[in-house]
C-alpha cells in the first residue's frame, strides 16, 4: 500500500509543478515552550496533540504551568555561549500551549523582554488566539518586533473569515497563515490579495482519530499562493490523506517526508 501511495503521489504531484516551483526551505529550528497546557478553542483543537500526549501519561493538559525552559533564550552553555543560536533556525515558541492564552498574561511580559534581548534570533509564534493580540503586546511593540513572525492558524473557512480580517489589521511585521490541521477547502484569496501575507503553510492532522486531509485542498491553496506570489509550504500529510478518491494511512514518521516528496513547495516566484 505504501509503495503505491508513493508512486501515486509522485506522479500526481509532478503534474502539478510549475516553472517557478522550487523547493521552499522547510521550517526547522528550535522549540521554546515557556509554559505548558492549553484550552480547546476551535475545531482545529479537537484532537490536539498536547492533550493526546498528556493523556497518555495521565496528565491534565488543561492545567497551564510555567516550564523549566522558561528562560531558555537566555540560557548559556559551559562555554558561556547562548544555547539558542541564530544559525539553528527559527525559535518556535509555545508549541505545547498558545502564547496568547489568558493564564499566561502575567508571564508573557518577561518573554517579550527575552525576545527583545535576543534580537539575533527569529521567533515564530503560532496562535489560534489572534483576537487577544492587542492586549498581549508590550508597550514598545510599535509596528512589531522585527524578529517575530506570527502564524495565524485557520483550520477551515469559518476560522479564516473570523481570524484573518483581525490578523490583517494588526501591527505584525511578519504575517504567516497556518492551515494546520487543514479540515476543508479554504479560500484565502481576498486575504492574500492584500499583499500583507508573507507565507502560507498547510498540513493534515496527526493521530489515529485524525480527520482526513484531501490533497486537492492543499493544491487549491497552493494555486491561490501562486496567483498572489506568496510562498507556500506543504508541511505534512497528516494520518489520513485522501488523493484520487483513496484514503491513505500515513505513519507519523512518514508524514513530513511524504509531503516533502510531493515537491510542491513554492518560493513566491523569486529568482
Ligand atoms: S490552541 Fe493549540 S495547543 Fe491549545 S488546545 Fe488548541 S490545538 Fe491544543
Amino acid at each position: 500500500m505504501r509503495n503505491v501511495f508513493w508512486k501515486n503521489i509522485r506522479n500526481n504531484m509532478n503534474m502539478q509543478k510549475t516553472d517557478n516551483s522550487k523547493k521552499q526551505k522547510s521550517d526547522s529550528g528550535s522549540i521554546w515552550n515557556p509554559w505548558h497546557g492549553c484550552h480547546k478553542i476551535s475545531p482545529g483543537c479537537q484532537n490536539c496533540y498536547v492533550y493526546r500526549r498528556d493523556e497518555s501519561i495521565g496528565k491534565d493538559a488543561s492545567i497551564v504551568t510555567k516550564t523549566g525552559d522558561f528562560y531558555l533564550p537566555l540560557k548559556k552553555n559551559r562555554h558561556k555561549e547562548y544555547k539558542l543560536q541564530p544559525q539553528n533556525g527559527s525559535v518556535f515558541t509555545c508549541m505545547t500551549s498558545d502564547f496568547f492564552l489568558e493564564e499566561a498574561d502575567e508571564w508573557r511580559p518577561e518573554c517579550w523582554r527575552m525576545i527583545r534581548e535576543r534580537s539575533d534570533l527569529r521567533f515564530a509564534i503560532i496562535t489560534k488566539r489572534i483576537h487577544r493580540f492587542m492586549e498581549c503586546i508590550p508597550d514598545d511593540w510599535g509596528e512589531g518586533y522585527p524578529n517575530v513572525s506570527v502564524y495565524c492558524t485557520v483550520e477551515n473557512q469559518q476560522m479564516a473569515d473570523y481570524r484573518l480580517p483581525i490578523y490583517l489589521e494588526l501591527p505584525i511585521r511578519h504575517k504567516h497563515i497556518c492551515h494546520e490541521p487543514m479540515l476543508g477547502p479554504i479560500n484565502i484569496e481576498p486575504y492574500l490579495a492584500t499583499g500583507k501575507i508573507e507565507y502560507v503553510l498547510c498540513g493534515g492532522e496527526s493521530g489515529e482519530q485524525a480527520r482526513p486531509c484531501h490533497y486537492q485542498w492543499i493544491l487549491d491553496t497552493r494555486d491561490q499562493c501562486i496567483k498572489y506570489h506568496v510562498p507556500f509550504h506543504f508541511k505534512q500529510t497528516g494520518t489520513f490523506f485522501v488523493m484520487n478518491g483513496k484514503t491513505y494511512h500515513i505513519k507519523r514518521w512518514l508524514q513530513q517526508s511524504q509531503a516533502a516528496k510531493a515537491g510542491i513547495d513554492y518560493d513566491g516566484g523569486k529568482e
